[in-house]
């Protein structure tokens, strides 16, 4: 099986160049100036051609939470997020279907489900997403989210807090991992799994070895929140005497397969760490600007040469899925915290960034990730006829900073189109919106209770004015 994407526009070192790309089985083939003999033809005529990016963090279960949640800080959020969070295990699968229709629509073939499990369903709840993820036909890692400490223990001196010990132990919390890597670890099939300890908030030592040791073992990705909060920067020098990133570093946990999301609260010392153990920093800004977190060093990270990926986040705090988005955001936010324009991040910077950074974030930057021969085809082709595209500037310039509104044109994944004019094809996008809609109908409003729980501690340790209670209105 062969396409011919002709006539179309690409991005080159010095501007762009009209060529015609083509696809045979699950890569590219041939870059050329004039190709023939292709089986199906596609005219690329007023079409840019771009590797796809890579969502690298998100939490596809949070869909059914979108516009839900208050505007609180990570802390006091997550205890709304845990209170309203949904245990069927058809709304969950929805919710990765969703996610999925949502990243390829906005130029995404890749994402990172940093994946909630839920209770007493675990294996059925990656089950679910991995349904999801093949019905829909997208690139995906799988990152069970997995912890083995209470809530309270997120919190600078959380556990003066009443609690209870976490129930699982490291050790069952790990045969769990083995199970998920056993049934559902395919990357040939486009599923990965990732191991995923949520961050140094709520995981001990050993089931940050534990991971490291099963990455090693099956070459697996290594995914966590990294110092998203002022409060987990906290916790840190609490937790270890040390930042957070040295401790990682010395339990081995740092590689080339890892990638963090957020890592706003580093020091400069943390920043070598990361350039020396070539980790991946996963920027989500609108999750950041959401629950106010801070703004991510993004340019000191670039200098120092970590490699830095885009990513939406979950639907609780982006309440958008839109990768477009996502890089608009990360591009301009950081001209306010440099006032040297030289420094500022180009839109071809963002373009790399989304998709070689992207891709590296994943570990797959030698199949992935550049509109190279012999790589896999992971492509999107974009409509330069949609109205939000024009009058015809700099295509990147406008794919960037515009507001670009239903430009993703077709999309490939492993050879395989997934997207054609513009719609979805291996899933009927039309019952997914009538079952979005019944089941919200369905819907009781959430009743917030865990924040009264902790509000006052959080309040009181953070050194916040007062320490009452403020978001009943929550
Ligand atoms: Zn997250």
């Amino acid at each position: 099986m062969s396409v011919l994407i002709q006539n179309v526009l690409i991005p080159v070192d010095n501007g762009y160049e009209t060529v015609d790309v083509q696809v045979t089985g699950d890569r590219i083939s041939a870059i050329s100036s004039h190709l023939e003999g292709s089986e199906t033809v596609i005219h690329g005529q007023d079409k840019l051609l771009l590797p796809g990016f890579v969502n690298g963090h998100t939490h596809s279960s949070q869909a059914w939470q979108r516009g839900l949640i208050p505007q609180l800080p990570l802390e006091l959020w997550l205890a709304d997020v845990l209170d309203s969070a949904s245990k069927d295990l058809q709304v969950y699968y929805l919710g990765s279907l969703l996610t999925a229709v949502n990243t390829l629509l906005s130029g995404g073939t890749c994402l990172m489900d940093h994946a909630y499990l839920l209770a007493g369903q675990e294996l059925e709840s990656i089950g679910a997403a991995v349904r999801a993820y093949k019905e829909v036909g997208i690139r995906a890692f799988i990152a069970p989210l997995i912890f083995d400490e209470p809530f309270v223990a997120g919190f600078p001196s959380g556990r003066s807090l009443p609690h209870q010990p976490y129930s699982q132990s490291p050790a069952e919390i790990l045969d769990l991992m083995e199970a998920i890597i056993d049934q559902f670890h395919e990357p040939e099939a486009g599923i990965n799994i990732a191991v995923g300890p949520t961050g140094i908030q709520r995981c001990s030592d050993e089931l940050f070895e534990g991971c490291a040791a099963l990455s090693d073992r099956y070459n697996l990705c290594r995914h966590i929140h990294l110092l998203e909060t002022r409060a987990q920067k906290l916790l840190a020098q609490e937790k270890y005497g040390v930042t957070a990133v040295e401790h990682l570093r010395q339990l081995g946990f740092l590689d080339h397969r890892t990638s963090l999301a957020h890592s706003i609260w580093l020091t400069d010392e943390d920043i070598d760490i990361l350039a020396q153990t070539q980790s991946t920093v996963v920027h989500n800004p609108a999750s950041n600007l959401r629950l106010g977190s801070g703004i991510a060093p993004v340019l000191k990270y670039l200098r120092a040469g970590v490699n830095v990926s885009f990513g939406c986040d979950g639907a609780a705090s982006n309440d958008g899925q839109d990768l477009l988005e996502a890089i608009k955001l990360g591009t301009m936010l950081h001209n306010v915290t440099d006032p040297d324009y030289q420094h500022w991040i180009t839109p071809q910077e963002a373009i790399t960034m989304a998709t070689q950074g992207g891709a590296r974030g994943v570990n797959l930057t030698e199949h992935t990730g550049s509109l190279t021969v012999g790589k896999k085809a992971d492509l999107v082709l974009y409509d330069l006829t949609n109205l939000s595209l024009l009058p015809r500037t700099d295509p990147l310039g406008l794919l960037v900073l515009g507001r670009p509104t239903q430009v993703v044109h077709s999309v490939w994944v492993n050879g395989q189109l997934v997207v054609a004019d513009g719609k979805v094809l291996r899933t009927d996008t039309g019952q997914l919106q009538q079952e979005l809609l019944s089941r919200s109908r369905d819907r009781k409003s959430p009743q917030f209770q865990m924040i009264q729980q902790v509000e006052p501690h959080y309040r009181r340790v953070m050194g916040l004015a007062g320490s009452d209670p403020t978001s009943v209105k929550g």
